[in-house]
């Protein structure tokens, strides 16, 4: 049977520590929890990594978290022959901070990209120190140069990002809202998170269930690093933090 994790982070991606209960350890030793603030790899965005302090002290290195047999399961994997907890005991989380908030700034900006180019995207996948975002994107104007510039608009814009959960039916009668070509966003739970920028959205809203910076100018200094030809159509768009190198 499925167990159900308290996504934290999807309220408020800016927790960094939390307490938690062991619902379950599996075979392989991973942990889950009734509640996390550990955000679990999904939609290009890769799991978080901490550490989870037992009752007795004993402090545990957490690797990667993943998503089990459902969403909503969310399994804490301890670095390799670390020590695993009792179930039913109560734990001390914290994420890896400075990681994951340059992953929040990454994620947003990723976002900003398919404003600035409105595109179809065939796939997204967001790192530390290097992102990218693939396209089909049939017009050359949309230069490195020129995206760069109108992301730094949009950060220097310090735009609020917020997130508003909306019904199956109203995702279904605005389908714009949807940019990706080939991943759906999850339909049939009858309530889709936005993901939304502005005031009042002027920006964007899109569905997505990854953490996100509260304002656009905490991305800071981000440029588009190279773009390169994927298809005939297809660019992948590279983001780095830092101002644009010239070249
Ligand atoms: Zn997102």
């Amino acid at each position: 049977m499925a167990l159900r994790t308290d996504a934290l982070f999807r309220e408020d991606s800016y927790l960094r520590e939390a307490e938690a209960e062991v619902l379950a350890v599996s075979e392989r030793g991973g942990v889950i929890l009734d509640r996390t603030i550990f955000y679990a790899t999904s939609g290009g965005q890769p799991g978080d990594t901490g550490t989870m302090v037992f009752a007795d002290g004993t402090v545990v290195p957490i690797a990667a978290t993943v998503t089990g047999e459902t969403k909503d399961e969310i399994i804490h994997v301890p670095a390799e022959g670390a020590a695993v907890p009792l179930v039913g005991s109560r734990v001390k989380l914290a994420i890896d901070w400075p990681r994951r908030f340059n992953l929040m700034r990454m994620h947003t900006a990723c976002h900003l990209v398919s404003v600035i180019c409105p595109f179809p995207i065939t796939g997204a996948s967001v790192a530390e120190d290097d992102s990218r975002i693939d396209l089909d994107i049939p017009d050359t104007s949309y230069t490195k140069e020129l995206v760069s510039e109108r992301l730094m608009d949009l950060v220097r814009g310090d735009h609020p990002v917020f997130t508003r959960w909306i019904t199956d039916e109203e995702l279904a009668a605005n389908p714009g809202l949807v940019k990706s070509k080939n991943v759906r966003p999850p339909s049939g739970t009858g309530r889709i998170r936005l993901v939304c920028i502005g005031e009042n959205a002027v920006v964007d809203s899109q569905p997505c269930g990854g953490t996100h910076v509260a304002r656009t100018g905490e991305i800071g200094e981000i440029h588009i690093g190279k773009i390169e030809k994927k298809g005939r159509e297809n660019r992948r768009y590279r983001l780095r933090f830092g101002p644009v190198v010239a070249g």
